[in-house]
């Protein structure tokens, strides 16, 4: 069996000193390569492990017969975004796992394969999708992340007329304020979103529902509702010093470096501290994506503080490499305590403690436990906090009965309906920050519902 396709990089030296794209794309021989390591199973265990249930034997046979143009059709029939999913799903923990040849930790390259249909057709110019007829029906989809992106894009192509209502000035939620460049380049979100406003999506930007109209009014005024809100709201560690400058959430440093076009520098002056030492505490996509970003940006060392140790590390395995590669240091089983000022309330270091790890909590992970006496400082003057975020509650105000946990997020049924009548939800607003591709197969769940409610 031939090894399966490595992707081509940007070496660590000059990747770390400019923002585009780290991974290159297959070649077309790379990708017909890959996709005839498939030995088209019987009962093939990867589309099951796909949340949006992609045909994916079908478009790797495509793939191998050349025909890249069918491939991404076969695709498109059941995920709207694949340039971004190619990009930036776990695989390794979705399709991939299924993949019969991952016993022998070489799977089949799936979203690699994905990401080289949705680029050829990219290159070659994207075809307008045809719009059905309209059903005079219409949906109010609050939110322009993945979640909502997909179940506009689903209910247009029922024929229901749709409207997104975003509180940013940009569509893409996370794909476009929170991953970098380095990862999921601006023009690939924008060119994905295009092609669902030519479904015939209505996109309205600067417009925060439970401020500028609320939940109940929309309620009124459209026949349904989609809620994609996601979870942008931060979470902190309650310690001392976290109010100091130079000490950021994950979010708001991300927002400056994309969002903000902190990445163009000097193009833009966009204010952001580009420190010297730069600490982010968190071990997942998030604190990966910053630590990167950070270094970027132009610090001399960037450290990610996690509490836990390298197997539990919740961030994709490629991203740990990459930053490895990249140089960034990694401080395991280690616990910030203490923010330490410096002069005129900036950062000047961190206390940690050193962790163990004893019986594993309700995550299933082992909890980890401080270990007395071992304090420490860490030399920094940026600290950015990336544990966690909750769903933003603006939301809220102004609707009636919609039903929520102690979490903060939405409670749904199977089909994503909340507890309002003609109201359904999905993606991070539901289940907290998770990942795009499961947002966008709660999405497909809601849209669906919604169809069957609208033509009832
Ligand atoms: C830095 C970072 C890196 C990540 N990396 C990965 C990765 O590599 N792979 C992966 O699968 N997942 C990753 N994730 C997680 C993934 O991006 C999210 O799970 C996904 O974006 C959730 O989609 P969503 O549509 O539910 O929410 P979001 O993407 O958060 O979109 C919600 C949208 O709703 C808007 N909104 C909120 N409230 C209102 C309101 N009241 N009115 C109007 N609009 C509103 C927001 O502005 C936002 O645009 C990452 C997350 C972050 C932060």
């Amino acid at each position: 069996m031939a090894e399966r396709q490595a992707m081509p990089l940007q070496n660590p030296e000059e990747r770390t000193q400019n923002f585009n794209e780290v991974a290159l794309g297959y070649t077309e021989e790379q990708a017909r390569a890959e996709a005839s390591r498939c030995i088209e199973c019987k009962v093939p265990g990867c589309v099951e492990g796909c949340p949006v249930n992609i045909d994916i034997p079908g478009f790797i046979a495509q793939i191998k017969e050349g025909d890249f143009d069918k491939a991404i059709d076969t695709i498109k029939l059941t995920n709207s975004l694949p340039a971004i999913c190619g990009r930036v799903c776990p695989q390794e923990v979705q399709c991939e796992q299924y993949c019969v040849l991952a016993k022998k930790k070489q799977p089949i390259a799936i979203g690699r394969l994905e990401r080289y249909c949705a680029d050829y057709e990219m290159g070659k110019g994207v075809n307008a999708p045809v719009k059905p007829d309209s059903t005079g029906r219409t949906v109010a989809v609050i939110g322009a992340g993945p979640a909502g992106l997909t179940a506009a894009a689903d209910l247009a192509k029922a024929g229901h007329s749709v409207t997104i209502f975003e509180s940013l000035h940009d569509t893409g939620g996370v794909l476009t304020y929170g991953i970098p460049e380095f990862r999921l380049p601006k023009a690939i979100v924008r060119a994905e979103v295009d092609y669902i406003k030519q479904l015939g999506v209505d996109v309205k930007v600067d417009y925060v529902i439970g401020k500028i109209k609320t939940l109940d009014e929309l309620r009124e005024e459209f026949d349904a509702v989609f809620l994609g809100t996601g979870a942008g709201l931060p979470k902190f560690m309650g310690i001392e010093g976290e109010n100091l400058n130079g000490v950021y959430s994950a979010n708001e440093f991300l927002t400056r470096v994309n969002l903000m076009k902190a990445y163009q520098f000097p193009d833009y002056d966009t204010p952001v501290k580009r420190g010297r030492k730069v600490i982010v505490v968190g071990g997942g996509n998030v604190a990966m994506d910053a630590a990167r970003s950070a270094l970027r940006l132009g610090a001399d060392e960037v450290s990610i503080v996690y509490r836990r140790g390298e197997e539990e590390l919740p961030a994709r395995k490629e991203e740990v490499g990459n930053a490895k590669e990249e140089g960034i240091v990694f401080s395991l089983l280690a616990n910030p305590v203490r923010i330490l000022e410096g002069e005129n309330m900036t950062v000047n270091g961190v206390e940690c403690i050193k962790m163990e790890l004893g019986e594993p909590d309700g995550s299933g992970r082992r909890s980890p436990i401080p270990v007395e006496g071992s304090e420490h400082v860490l030399d920094a003057d940026v600290v950015i906090i990336a544990i966690g975020t909750s769903p933003n509650p603006m939301i809220f105000s102004g609707s009636s009965g919609l039903e929520t946990n102690s979490r903060g997020t939405i409670i749904v049924d199977e089909n994503g309906k909340t507890s309002l009548d003609n109201v359904y939800a999905g993606g991070d607003a539901v289940t907290g920050a998770a990942t795009v591709i499961s947002a966008m197969g709660a999405a497909k769940i809601a849209a669906k519902a919604i169809d069957e409610y609208l033509k009832a």
